[in-house]
């Protein structure tokens, strides 16, 4: 189907765009790599008034160091995230989960800052994020603020995002020499997850030191399986403990219901995967 008439603008910069949705109004609309907009306009489930493109704005794509964490840019694609060196040695999970989602031809378009805006519960990338404690920034008429992606998922499709913001870029906390590994089970290969686990520990010796475990598509958000970084900590990286800790990684959960799977299975999934998925990180 062909999309209901919208005004188009392409602003080459962020305060550009910040002042063009501002004057767009509520019905605007912000597209980045159009991989989950477009489909939704052209079934017409949405017909804004205006879209305002992010595609031509240089400062929101790529990855810089700032200290202690990285910094991407919202626009920075998939294709760019899965082949960054910055990536690949201070949060391997994000590369990692980054390589699971779709195929090569989405992953050239979509985005990084679509995904997490996008805050689809099935979506590969805001569990990392969450299990990261990354940090969303957001710019509106009132300027930047920031916010920790504990508080940024709010529901199904639904963030902290005001209508007139813009999400500018994601600060991730480096996770040096971290294990990693995203278990992800799908249907078929190159859909969404039914159910994927993200998880990334530091061990120290024999000896797990810290660990970071989140859950996609077990509730509206992303979730963090404390109960399982709980089990983790101090414990011996054996088998055996990684099976004991993944036994409580349904704790606190709420998955829906769908024609793939219920409750039940959602959260007898959590629980195998989680354990595939720190068995894995710590192999890796
Ligand atoms: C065939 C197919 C398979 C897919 N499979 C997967 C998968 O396996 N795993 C997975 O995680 N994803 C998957 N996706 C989704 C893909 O990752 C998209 O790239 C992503 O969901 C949205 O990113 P985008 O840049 O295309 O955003 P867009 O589609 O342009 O935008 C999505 C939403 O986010 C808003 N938005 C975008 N950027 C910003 C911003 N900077 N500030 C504020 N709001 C913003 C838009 O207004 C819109 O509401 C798939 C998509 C397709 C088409």
């Amino acid at each position: 189907m062909i999309p209901a008439p919208f005004d188009y603008v392409a602003p080459s910069t962020v305060d550009d765009a910040v002042r063009a949705l501002a004057e767009a109004g509520e019905d605007a609309k912000i597209i980045a790599g159009g991989q989950s907009l477009l489909p939704v306009l052209r079934m017409r489930l949405a017909a804004p008034t205006s879209l305002i493109d992010l595609n031509r704005i240089p400062e929101l794509r790529g990855v810089r160091d700032d200290g202690d964490a990285l910094v991407i840019g919202s626009m920075t694609t998939h294709y760019d995230v899965q082949r960054d060196p910055l990536i690949a040695e201070h949060a391997a999970l994000l590369a990692k989960a980054t390589d699971t989602v779709a195929d090569p031809q989405v992953r050239h378009r979509g985005t990084f800052g679509g995904s997490i805006a996008h805050a689809d519960p099935a979506g590969d990338l805001l569990a990392p994020a969450l299990a990261l404690d990354t940090e969303m920034v957001v710019a509106g008429p009132d300027g930047r603020r920031t916010v920790p992606a504990a508080d940024f998922f709010e529901d199904f499709f639904t963030t902290a995002l005001r209508p007139d913001e813009i999400l500018v870029e994601v600060r991730v906390p480096k996770h040096t020499g971290w294990h990693a590994h995203y278990e992800k089970f799908n249907r078929v290969a190159q859909a969404w997850s039914m159910v994927a686990v993200a998880a990334t520990v530091r061990t120290d010796g024999g000896t797990i030191a810290e660990a970071r475990v989140g859950l996609t598509n077990m509730s509206s958000v992303p979730v963090r399986a404390r109960a399982v970084e709980e089990a983790l900590v101090g414990r011996p990286a054996t088998a055996e403990s990684i099976r004991a800790a993944a036994e409580h990684a349904a704790e606190g959960t709420n998955p829906t219901v769908d024609g793939n799977a219920d409750v039940e299975y959602r959260q007898h999934l959590a629980r195998v995967l989680t354990g595939r998925a720190i068995q894995a990180a710590m192999a890796g």
